[in-house]
This record gives C-alpha cells, sequence and structure tokens, in this order.
C-alpha cells in the first residue's frame, strides 16, 4: 500500500505532468472507484476544468481545478495514476480515463479496485480529510502535542503511529523504521514514551520521510509512478521486512511479531 513518500512521489510527477492541462471528457470503464454521486454527475463535473495544482493531505491526491472544485482521490492497496499517449482500448485494470486537451490521457488503473475518487466544490465538506490527524512533516507537530494527548494511554506505540486520526500519513513500512531509528520497541504503551522519545520519534519520522520522499518512496510490491518506474527507498530499510537478518547496529537478529494483524519488524537490542 502505497504511503505518504509515495504519494508525495506521485503528486510532485502529476503537478509537472497535468497542471495547465485540461480534462475534456471522462469516460468510465468501472464505476467503484467513485464513492459519491452518479456516474453522470462525476463526468459533467470534471469535464472542461484545467488543472492549476496538485496537492497532498496524509495519503490523499487533491487535484486543483479550475473553475474552482476539487478531485479527491485516494490510491489504497494498487490505485495509480498513469499520463499517457492516447491508446486504442483500455488495459485490463483501467477504471477511468481522463481526456486532455493536449491529446493525453490521465488514467486512473487499480487492480484491486479499492481506491477511491470524489468530487468537492468545497474540500471542508470531505469527511475523510476533516477526520485527518496532524500532518507529520508540518511545523504543528511536536513532543507537547504527543505528550499531553496520550498522557494516559496504554495503546501500543505502533498502532498509535499507524492512527490516521492522529497522525495522517504513516503507514507499516515506515511506522518500523520510525521505531527502531528512535530505539523504541513497537509494543510500548503511549503513555510510557518520555517528552525526548517523543522528539526522537518525531525527528526521525521527519528523516525518514524525507529520505523516502527524495528516493521517489519504497517498491515492495505493487507501488507505481506515474512513469511507471519504481521507488528506490527499498534498498535504505533497515528492519521492514528483514525477519532474522542481522541488524546493521548490532548484528542481533531483526525479529517480527504480529500487532493488530499486521506485521511488525524490530531489533530486540536496540529497541528495548
Ligand atoms: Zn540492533
Amino acid at each position: 500500500m502505497p504511503e505518504l513518500p509515495e504519494v508525495e512521489t506521485v503528486v510532485r510527477e502529476l503537478r509537472e505532468e497535468i497542471c495547465g492541462d485540461t480534462i475534456t471528457s471522462v469516460e468510465i470503464f468501472r464505476s467503484n472507484p467513485i464513492v459519491q454521486g452518479d456516474l453522470d454527475a462525476f463526468q459533467e463535473q470534471l469535464s472542461g476544468r484545467k488543472f492549476l495544482d496538485v496537492t497532498r493531505r496524509a495519503k490523499y491526491l487533491i487535484f486543483h481545478l479550475e473553475p474552482k472544485r476539487y478531485l479527491v482521490a485516494h490510491l489504497r492497496m494498487t490505485g495509480k495514476f498513469i499520463v499517457s499517449d492516447p491508446l486504442p482500448e483500455p488495459t485490463k485494470y483501467n477504471r477511468i480515463w481522463f481526456h486532455l486537451k493536449s491529446g493525453r490521457l490521465m488514467i486512473f488503473d487499480d487492480i484491486r479496485c479499492f481506491g477511491t475518487l470524489e468530487v468537492y466544490d468545497d474540500l471542508d465538506d470531505s469527511k475523510s480529510l476533516l477526520k485527518l490527524g496532524i500532518e507529520p512533516l508540518s511545523n504543528a507537530i511536536n513532543p507537547s502535542f504527543f505528550s499531553k494527548r496520550l498522557a494516559s494511554s496504554k495503546r501500543e506505540i505502533k498502532s498509535v503511529l499507524l492512527d490516521q486520526k492522529i497522525v495522517a500519513g504513516l503507514g507499516n513500512i515506515y511506522v518500523s523504521e520510525i521505531l527502531f531509528h528512535a530505539r523504541i520497541h513497537p509494543q510500548r504503551s503511549a503513555g510510557s514514551i518520555k517528552k525526548k522519545e517523543w522528539s526522537m520519534l518525531i525527528k526521525y519520522t521527519k528523516f525518514i520521510l524525507k529520505e523516502a520522499i527524495k528516493n521517489n518512496g519504497t517498491t515492495i510490491s505493487d507501488f507505481r509512478r506515474v512513469d511507471d518506474k519504481t521507488g528506490t527507498f527499498q534498498q535504505f530499510l533497515k528492519v521492514y521486512d528483514k525477519k532474522e537478518k542481522p541488524c546493521t547496529e548490532c548484528g542481533v537478529p531483526i525479529k517480527r511479531i504480529v500487532q493488530q494483524q499486521r506485521s511488525t519488524f524490530f531489533c530486540p537490542e536496540c529497541q528495548k
């Protein structure tokens, strides 16, 4: 599943490709990425609008259109956007074609069909965006925010960091990596984390996300960029998917445990 750095990579590439271009028409091959409104309305709401910008909020892509309107997309497991020259017919997993004035296509492709697309005139109308917690790369994130809010929390730190209503955009791969760098055991309760440790968590959250963005994200299985290239951050991973491999810091084998039905990887020596 794409996480924040992968979505940021897609946003940057789409911004380069489509800003200034206009949607001339919308062709829908499979309707279930569209989560509100009927299909005719979806086509009508977008046709004739120009792309002004593409931005990101957590793992949502936000297309800013003119006259003012927003297309809000979430890639979920396997969704991707491809900008391509015209094709004779849709390939197997093409769900929507946005025909562009330049003659190209912006394609929404999704093997498993969990991705979503929604249209809004005002972003405050989007319930999914309103529910989101703090943006991990913003300046608003600081140790007191967490130490106050989570002072008596008995929840495991890993599940707190994955909770999109608290911090928006972190996923399974990066949370394992952040906890390793901050030397914190993934099963510790959030309430037991000291202010100094929150500082470390924030420091490494920013560091790892920025490094991952620099490397165009991590490609473990499905993630593809707009040009179908892969991200390269996987070569910098220290613990994720490294079960039984020696820790790069101390040589002790990396352990895998399951928390909330998802794998966590950590070093039992470095993260006591
Ligand atoms: Zn270690």
